[in-house]
């Protein structure tokens, strides 16, 4: 096509484009000229008008008819970047298809074409969470578009664009005026020029190169895989010009404060995955936040014009509504901490602030306080009370100390929030003082607070005011602000921190010994269902069924703590509290389980359960369940089935194992419970399968020793089995002389609230119960019951002794959880606090599709995620992301089952109504915003 070279586009000679006025007829005769006969849906567009291409369901392109004002050497400029992105690999690319061609519009002309549609959807959407993989991710199509486009060059570049950041400041100051609110237009003018301020000096050292200018979450696509989306694809080139090359960063993470859950911190997974692909210098890392700012004031002075072009609807003040918002969000920080934070994330950050190491205060003896997740002095939930610090701090006064500190950049326990889903400020930037007299502080010190207790500080000159207290997200950036008062105050210095615990951790363990998530917070801290980081925050524990009381119960610490003191042997001696222990375990049973051997763990009370069965019966094989896991020793390993545990399982197990399909009447070869589908099916044919495996390996002359199982099926998400399962297999396998055995490990000892034993809902005695997990509420103790008449036939063949099981130690510590449940109430309290749980879950369910069942009773409950309620495919990844989200929000939940597709709800039995509450509204959620 003939083009005259003219000159871009200048917006401050324009002023804001209309919208060129195309019908969808319009748009259908235009995509018939290059040949397609297709169907025009508009789509919206700030600047230029553009239609979706479709024939039937396919999609062929997007039409875009440029704006007038735009000249065909900018429009050429913008396809060949495009192929130019295309072309370095990687990325998904929005290119031409067709065109350009000039089409009139409004009496004049303007330049139409084709562009590729990119399937996926973009991140769009200010309602949805942007995890911090996809922010990453978004981060990286940056880093990728800038890197293509760096030896990018084209006359077409030369524009004078309202996006363009370097003219950001002349921007504002041009469209100020449009903003109504006053208020607002102050706070928009002065914050974009305290930016301009910090960008200026360093504008001449700012690399400069072609910059695709609007890489955001509007113009990004995303593959989907797996129910999660990941961004791979940008399209809209239309903004195109050269710029900063920091730009296109700065744009892009601006736009992840506008999504649900966002604020300054979020953006930092981008800014580390763009410098990751192209490094940024620290002039650039320097100016990238007051380069947010500056975008968040150009887009509120933007759409503020734009209302006043368009008039004020409900639409327009929903998009005012949403910049403004946005803007509050990157003013919610000090640009010094945004700065601070961002330089120390890409390793650009400077040495701590140095004072001299000079005492300038003898405050005399001085107690320095430790009110850190590792402190003694919080035992107990002490930092959960009001006023916990003055009382510790009055006590030491009280005992004579002249004055009481605490410690600089401590992460405080005693500052942090129980059920938040924020983490609280919980970091000292300065030095807390309690003084028995008054006294005179030195110049140079900031010094806030009352007399009896000040807080003294170092802060930097000119720097922003720093709280005493500060996220632990931000700190970096606020410590970068404040020095160490320590030395001035005549303070003992602060131990270094130890290196990196998961690099410690990953030198001296193996890859099979896992961890809980990627990037997982350090507890060292438990107090009843909360776990506390080093940083401070507190999460809600819904996962750690071995604490059945609750963390650090007092009693448990008390009973073990005066035992150990006492006595601790082994159980060949004759003492009480292994009688005592075995009486009232055995007296938890029906008849005729009465014989308990003590062991350490799960894992040898199955094991021992194996060997009692083939002792007892002279048989040499075993029926397990798939989907089971029964423990690590050699024969409990043997019986366990789950691949989840182990993707090999279910083809290495020796040829003594015998597996029969898990009784899983939501997703198993049979659905429905026979109670709600009649007879026919559920209960009735899973049971029939089982028993007919065990009838045939009877009658190949291998009737099995037993058949294990768990009773209620925790390991596949906390279901029952089917209604008279276990009647049924239990009955055949006794009938062929094996034994039955209920592995209560998980879900017996009252968890399930209604049932203290699993195998009460099904209405059976096993021959042989294996208990282990909640017996010492974290103490190491296992256990299996059977009869007189089984235990004792395994004195010919078999011996048994453990040195620590049913020591005086261990068996305190089991009598003293079993007073603590029953003292407690807590098996009521499972019932009570699950079904309100239960009920909340079965409510989400109602309004989030991906809950395809909550199964579960008590306090072992299991939400199962679907990504199809017909299909029932599990929602695997999104299970991970969901547990991911969940911890942002201060919830530590794990996935279960062979499909890891269920939350497994497990919480000590103490949970309260609140922390169902705050699970359940955490958990609705994620399941609107995303994941
Ligand atoms: N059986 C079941 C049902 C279990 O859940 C577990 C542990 N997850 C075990 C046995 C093994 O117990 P332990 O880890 O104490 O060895």
């Amino acid at each position: 096509m003939s083009s005259s070279p003219k000159a871009g586009v200048d917006f401050f000679r324009h002023g804001a484009l209309p919208v060129p006025q195309v019908t969808t007829q319009q748009a259908e005769r235009i995509a018939a000229s290059f040949g397609l006969t297709v169907r025009a849906q508009p789509l919206g567009s700030q600047q230029d008008s553009n239609f979706l291409l479709a024939d039937g369901d396919r999609v062929l392109g997007v039409l875009k008819i440029a704006n007038p004002a735009f000249g065909a050497g900018e429009i050429e400029a913008q396809d060949r970047a495009a192929g130019r992105v295309a072309e370095s690999g990687g990325l998904r690319a929005g290119t031409v298809l067709h065109g350009p061609v000039e089409v009139p519009v409004d009496g004049g002309a303007a330049l139409a074409r084709v562009l590729r549609y990119l399937p996926g959807g973009t991140l769009a959407g200010a309602g949805r969470y942007l995890s911090p993989r996809v922010v990453a991710g978004l981060g990286a199509v940056a880093g990728q578009v800038s890197l293509a486009l760096r030896s990018f060059e084209h006359p077409g570049l030369d524009r004078v664009l309202q996006w363009d950041l370097r003219h950001a400041m002349r921007l504002v100051d041009t469209l100020a005026g449009h903003v109504r609110d006053t208020g607002l237009r102050a706070r928009v003018t002065s914050a974009a020029e305290a930016a301009w301020s910090r960008v200026e000096p360093l504008a001449g050292r700012l690399p400069w190169q072609a910059v695709h200018g609007d890489v955001t979450d509007d113009n990004v696509v995303c593959s989907v895989r797996r129910g999660l989306r990941t961004p791979d694809g940008i399209i809209d080139f239309g903004d195109l010009t050269s710029s900063w090359a920091v730009g296109e960063l700065a744009v892009a993470i601006t736009s992840v404060l506008r999504h649900a859950g966002a604020e300054p911190c979020s953006v930092l997974p981008a800014v580390r995955a763009f410098h990751a692909l192209r490094p940024l210098s620290a002039e650039e890392a320097a100016v990238l936040w007051p380069l947010v700012l500056m975008r968040a004031a150009v887009l509120v002075v933007s759409g503020e014009q734009q209302a006043a072009v368009d008039g004020v609807n409900d639409y327009v003040t929903g998009a005012l509504e949403h910049e403004r918002r946005l803007f509050e969000r990157a003013m919610s920080v000090p640009v010094e901490v945004m700065t601070g934070l961002i330089l120390a994330g890409l390793g650009l950050g400077g040495e701590p602030l140095q004072v001299s190491s000079e005492t300038v205060l003898d405050l005399g003896r001085i107690a320095v306080l430790d009110l850190s997740v590792l402190s003694d002095a919080v035992d107990e939930g002490a930092w959960l009370e009001p006023g916990f610090e003055d009382r510790l701090a009055a006590g030491w006064l009280a005992e004579g100390y002249d004055a009481v500190a605490t410690r600089f950049g401590e992460a405080r326990l005693t500052a942090t929030r129980v059920l938040s889903e924020v983490s609280p400020a919980t970091v000292a930037t300065g030095i807390d003082l309690w003084t028995a007299a008054p006294v005179e502080f030195p110049d140079g010190l900031t010094v806030r607070g009352d007399g009896k207790r000040v807080h003294v500080s170092l802060p930097v000159p000119g720097a922003p005011e720093v709280p005493p207290l500060v996220r632990p997200e931000y700190a970096t950036g606020w410590l970068s602000l404040v020095a160490d008062p320590t030395v001035l105050l005549g303070l003992p210095a602060a131990s270094p921190t130890d290196g990196d615990l998961l690099e410690r951790r990953q030198a001296s363990f193996a890859a099979v010994q896992e961890h809980y998530y990627a990037d997982p917070p350090r507890i060292e801290r438990g107090w009843r269902h909360y776990l506390a980081a080093t940083d401070g925050r507190v999460y809600l524990d819904m996962v750690n069924n071995v604490t059945v009381l609750g963390h650090a119960h007092p009693r448990v610490e008390a009973a073990v703590a005066r035992q150990l003191r006492r006595l601790n042997t082994n159980s060949r001696f004759n003492y009480a509290s292994v009688v005592e222990f075995a009486e009232r375990l055995a007296g938890l049973l029906p008849e005729p389980l009465e014989v308990v051997f003590l062991v350490n763990s799960g894992s040898e009370a199955v094991d021992l359960a194996l060997r009692l069965a083939l002792v007892a019966t002279g048989h040499r094989d075993v029926v397990a369940v798939r989907e089971a896991y029964h423990g690590w020793t050699y024969a409990s390993d043997a019986v366990s089935t789950s691949t989840a545990d182990n993707p090999n399982a279910l083809s290495t197990r020796p040829p003594w194992v015998h597996i029969v399909d898990a009784p899983n009447s939501y997703r198993g070869r049979y659905r429905g419970t026979g109670a709600d589908t009649g007879a026919d099916t559920g209960s009735v044919r899973y049971a029939g399968d089982a028993v007919r495996a065990i009838a045939e390996l009877a009658a190949a002359g291998r009737p099995p020793a037993a058949f294990l199982a768990e009773p209620y099926y925790g390991n596949a998400g906390g279901m029952p089995l089917p209604d008279g399962y276990l009647a049924a297999v239990y009955a055949e396998v006794r009938r062929h002389g094996g034994l039955a055995i209920a592995d209560e490990i998980q879900v017996g000892y009252g968890r399930l609230g209604r049932w203290f034993w699993g195998f009460e809902q099904q209405g059976v005695v096993p021959d042989v119960v294996t208990v282990a997990k909640a017996m010492g509420n974290g103490y190491p103790l296992g256990a299996v019951v059977t009869s007189r008449d089984i235990a004792e036939r395994y004195r010919d063949a078999g011996y048994f002794f453990s040195s620590t099981g049913g020591s005086p130690v261990s068996s305190v510590a089991g009598l003293t959880v079993l007073d603590v449940i029953r003292d407690e109430g807590l098996q009521a309290n499972a019932a009570r606090v699950g079904s309100h749980l239960k009920a909340r879950l079965e409510e989400l369910a109602v309004r989030h599709a991906l809950i395809g069942a909550v199964h579960g009773s008590g306090l072992y409950l299991g939400v199962e995620f679907v990504r199809d309620r017909e299909t029932l495919e599990p929602a695997t990844e999104e299970t991970a992301a969901i547990c991911d989200r969940m911890l942002e929000l201060g919830v530590i939940i794990q996935p279960t089952s062979d499909r890891m597709c269920v939350l497994k709800i497990k919480p000590p039995l103490c949970l309260d109504v609140a922390g169902a509450d705050f699970f359940a509204d955490a958990l609705d959620r994620v399941l609107t915003e995303g994941y």
